[in-house]
């Protein structure tokens, strides 16, 4: 293990002890780094300040050329230390060398102290912005696959083309769970359980940082959006979030333990407040549970906007200026302006004005500094000639056709309508058919992710890649790739044509979108779209969705009427090519659903429930079951196979102290397919001091098993598995009965102290 690793790693195992309760470890003294000490003795206030600044490309970028004047200004007299995005368009690989070598030689050749700027961007799920560039499902999909290591494969592949690039920064992993299906950030998120989106996450973050930051391959992660930011009340982005303290404990802080723990570098903050306090404008979240708590000592900044907001939108400062005051004496290092100045001249005026210490500015300009020699900018700010040759690998696509293919989930097929046979004459309609941006989502080329023309050129959509499956002479289609078409859901097109086709596909779902544009009022599938499966249906011909989709639209009006579902999620690149390779039976789909896929948009209840969410008073004094009644469930995730679980067998009947309970598990493919299957464990503790969840996801492991073969999977609980947050907002695990579930299997243990 490299050095700074083991650093890391000790680091975070001594803050996963104050986190949950090892004991009278106190807080390790953080060496500081002599070599960034000696540069920062030497910047002047505005200097200082000015690497605290971070402005977009717009701002300095205009009809696709750099203007140099702007950026002169912004590197000679505003003294700004970090630039972000892009201008609208992806660039080329060489376009972004050239960009940042002019960049770069503004800071270096022209000032004095030739501190080299700190360039970020999205590569939310590839790296976004560079033309060509691989973009793997989002979040939501590769949570899907519950395979790990595809996660770090990807992330992996992202940090080296976006290292390729010349840009040694990436502002992923999201890290918010998905427990509000109408946020339209939820692709973005690992879904709703809090144990998938920790591993998920922090093999993410792992495997952007494990090289060490000079490597080529490596890029300083960072994890996102501190905190709670994806569970708004309303549903709508950057909205108000209410939730309690054991709450945030317990769901919302794990993924960001996990990212600390796997080494982050940096972290931003959520836009949004928390009980009615801004995050930017929290020490408690900012230095109680970040610094002090998760002992994370890397670098802080704001999300867009987001310290101006503290008095625009928030309205908790009085003034702009005061909105300055109070971010930096929260804890936001770095101010992400973007459009304009005025942080930096009032961050300049405050320091002086005794508003805000120069121990707190240094504090802040230290960790920037210190990202900045721990990246090699120092060594060399240009792009790397060595990352160059990592771009574009041919097996990129398959990583991401292997990615697409585990996470599509198969959630309906009636009489095993699927797979279809390659001589089906096949009737495709619908305005996810031939579009790319459905497929793709947010933060893909574009920020929208709905600029078909910034797509690659060879990337298919549905309908390519039927024609190229089953022959263009097998398909029936009048798909257009403008999403919105009218034409694109013709119900006298399906009313017309069926007649000539075996069998109807339909892709529907959402066009692309990101962030607050994504916005919904009503989680049911445009009304438009189900009138397109109504007419479909009405034909009597089977009917098979393909759903390419941010978020679970509600669909129970036309849901029994369907033969077939398949969902998509945003698989990305190879995602047509994916989904019609499970469309056809040349995959055997094991995708499981990373939430709970609702029945109707007021009945949002989650697998990890507590038991009076389970009950339903129909009529007065009358309780029976029925309160949780999803669509689909939580892991639920149909093969082409069949598989049985055996007997579950635990190695004793009571856990004590910290001991491991062994379990094992026999799992049979009784089908006559082989086939892939995520097994889960799951664990209820029967009654706590804190109502208990009816069920918590605590391992998973996927295997593949022949047809007609059978697999042991082997897993061990300790009691940390177990814990839970109390009243007190203390991690503990209580003594007492504990129900263990695989598949349709259950055993009870104790737990004894
Ligand atoms: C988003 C962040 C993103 C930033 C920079 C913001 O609007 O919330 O997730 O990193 O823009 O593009």
């Amino acid at each position: 293990m490299k050095p700074l690793l083991l650093q890391k790693y000790i680091f975070s195992i001594l803050s996963i002890c104050v986190l949950y309760g090892c004991g009278s470890i106190s807080k390790p003294e953080v060496h500081k780094d002599q070599k960034v000490l000696d540069l920062l003795d030497q910047l002047t206030l505005e200097q200082k300040v000015g690497q605290m600044t971070q402005i977009t490309l717009g701002k300095i970028h205009e009809n696709g050329q750099l203007n140099t004047k702007d950026l002169r200004y912004a590197i000679l007299e505003k003294n700004v230390g970090s630039i972000i995005n892009v201008n609208g368009t992806p660039l080329a690989l060489e376009e972004w060398h050239e960009l940042l070598t002019n960049i770069q030689d503004i800071a270096l050749n022209e000032t004095q102290l030739k501190i080299p700027i700190l360039y970020g961007i999205d590569a939310i799920h590839g790296t976004s912005y560079t033309k060509n560039s691989t973009l793997f499902p989002h979040n939501i999909g590769m949570a899907a696959t519950r395979n790990q290591e595809l996660v770090s494969k990807g992330a992996k592949t992202t940090a080296m083309e976006v290292r390729a690039s010349g840009i040694r920064w990436n502002f992923d992993p999201t890290l918010g769970i998905g427990r509000q299906p109408l946020w339209s950030r939820f692709e973005e998120t690992y879904g709703e359980d809090v144990y998938l989106t920790s591993l998920m996450g922090g093999a993410a973050v792992n495997a952007y940082e494990e090289d060490g930051l000079k490597s080529p391959t490596a890029v300083a992660s960072c994890m996102k959006h501190f905190l709670g930011y994806s569970t708004p009340l309303s549903g709508k982005d950057r909205t108000p979030a209410y939730i309690p303290d054991v709450q945030l404990r317990e769901y919302y802080l794990p993924p960001f333990e996990a990212a600390v723990a796997n080494g982050t570098s940096t972290v931003m903050i959520n836009s949004g407040e928390v009980n009615g306090v801004p995050v930017h404008a929290s020490s408690y979240y900012l230095q109680d549970i970040l610094r002090d708590e998760l002992g994370f000592e890397g670098l802080a900044v704001s999300d867009w906007e987001d310290i101006i907001r503290l008095h625009i939108r928030h309205k908790v400062a009085a003034t702009p200026k005061e909105a300055v005051k109070i971010a930096v004496n929260a804890g936001v290092d770095m101010s992400m302006v973007p459009l304009d100045y005025s942080f930096y001249d009032y961050l300049v005026e405050l320091v002086n004005e005794g508003e805000v210490s120069e121990e707190r500015i240094d504090e802040a300009v230290y960790r920037i500094l210190k990202l900045k020699f721990d990246l090699g900018l120092f060594d060399n700010a240009y792009p790397e000639k060595e990352a160059v040759a990592n771009f574009g690998k041919p097996e990129y696509a398959e990583l991401a056709l292997n990615a697409a293919l585990e996470s599509i989930t198969l959630l309906k097929n009636k009489d095993n309508i699927l797979p279809l046979t390659k001589k089906s004459k096949v009737l495709l309609v619908g305005p996810g058919a031939h579009n790319i941006g459905a497929l793709h989502g947010s933060w893909s080329y574009t920020w929208q992710g709905d600029n078909e023309a910034a797509y690659n050129e060879n990337t298919q959509t549905l309908k390519d890649a039927l024609e190229a499956k089953i022959g263009e002479k097998q398909v029936i289609t009048n798909a257009v790739s403008n999403y919105m078409a009218a034409s694109n859901t013709s119900t006298s097109f399906v009313k017309n044509n069926a007649n000539r086709a075996d069998v109807i596909l339909l892709a529907i779902g959402e066009k692309s979108y990101a962030e607050s544009p994504g916005g919904i009022d009503d989680l049911t599938l445009d009304p438009n779209q189900i009138a397109l499966v109504e007419s479909a249906v009405a034909t009597g011909k089977p009917v098979v969705l393909l759903l390419a989709q941010g978020r679970p639209r509600i669909i129970s009006s036309i849901e029994p009427k369907v033969n077939g579902i398949l969902n998509l999620y945003r698989p990305g690149c190879e995602g047509a090519k994916a989904t019609m390779e499970i469309l056809f039976g040349d995959y055997n789909p094991n995708g499981r659903l990373p939430y709970t896929y609702p029945k109707n948009t007021g009945d949002v209840i989650l697998y990890d429930r507590k038991n009076s969410e389970n009950f339903k008073e129909s009529e007065p004094d009358t309780y029976g079951l029925g309160g949780f009644s999803p669509q689909w469930p939580f892991g639920h995730g149909l093969s082409y196979t069949t598989f049985s679980y055996g007997d579950l067998k635990l190695d004793k009947t009571t856990l004590s102290g910290n001991e491991q309970l062994n379990v094992s598990i026999t799992v049979n493919n009784t089908g006559d397919r082989d086939g892939q299957v995520a097994v889960e464990l799951y664990v209820c503790d029967l009654f706590a001091s804190i109502t208990p969840n009816e069920k918590r996801l605590k391992k998973f492991k996927k295997v593949e098993i022949k047809k007609g073969g059978s697999a042991q999977v082997d897993f061990q609980l300790a009691k940390s598995d177990l814990s839970f947050i109390n009243q007190n907002s203390k991690r503990v695990t209580e003594e007492g009965e504990f129900k263990l579930m695989i598949g349709d299997q259950k055993e009870n243990f104790f737990y004894k102290n």
